[in-house]
């Protein structure tokens, strides 16, 4: 499905944009002029820094695969389609690496936005229920059954980078599965 697999790129792009709205306050030099009746989504200054880190995380672990990719010089959106092509000749378990990488920089994107609520589409890898919200405190997403504890009767909570491992490995089960 190209539409959920570009979800990562339309949201960094979505990020993108915040940031060159914001960039964009000194008169246009093409002329044009702005009709964008909303105002612009306030901009957490440290988005910049966000994108670039989350571009070079891809780059990264692209050229760690495959040595000639060299450096991405493409628009921070499209480096997600980039490391697909650079990698598509690598094992499945390779490729589910990196197709949790890009998944995972996803729900950081939405949340970065905002967007926690993309969690609760997640089951809880441990009891299977829906149930997971997102603590920002600790950066991890926590189940609310009450049943769902360890052993010191704290709820089990999970890392971004475990959801995309989990969803992305059940994603692939059902690929197998199908065919
Ligand atoms: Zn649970």
């Amino acid at each position: 499905m190209p539409g959920d697999d570009d979800t990562t790129g339309r949201r960094l792009r979505l990020l993108a944009a915040e940031f060159t709205q914001h960039q964009r306050r000194s008169p246009d030099p093409t002329g044009r002029t702005a009709t964008q009746a909303e105002p612009p989504a306030p901009i957490n200054l440290g988005t910049l820094d966000y994108m670039r880190a989350a571009v070079a995380e891809v780059e990264q672990h692209t050229r760690a695969a495959d040595p000639a990719a060299g450096p991405y010089r493409g628009s921070v959106d499209r480096v997600y389609e980039w490391a697909r092509e650079r990698t598509a000749d690598l094992d499945e378990e390779r490729q589910q690496a990196r197709e949790a990488l890009i998944y995972r920089q996803g729900l950081e994107h939405a949340i970065a936005m905002g967007d926690t609520a993309v969690i609760r589409k997640h089951p809880c890898p441990q009891c299977r229920c829906f149930g997971l919200y997102w603590r920002d405190e600790s950066g991890k997403a926590s189940c609310v059954n009450h049943y769902c504890v360890d052993d010191d009767g704290v709820s089990h909570s999970w890392t971004l980078q475990q959801l995309a491992h989990h969803y992305i490995a059940s994603k692939s089960a059902l690929s197998v599965r199908a065919t």
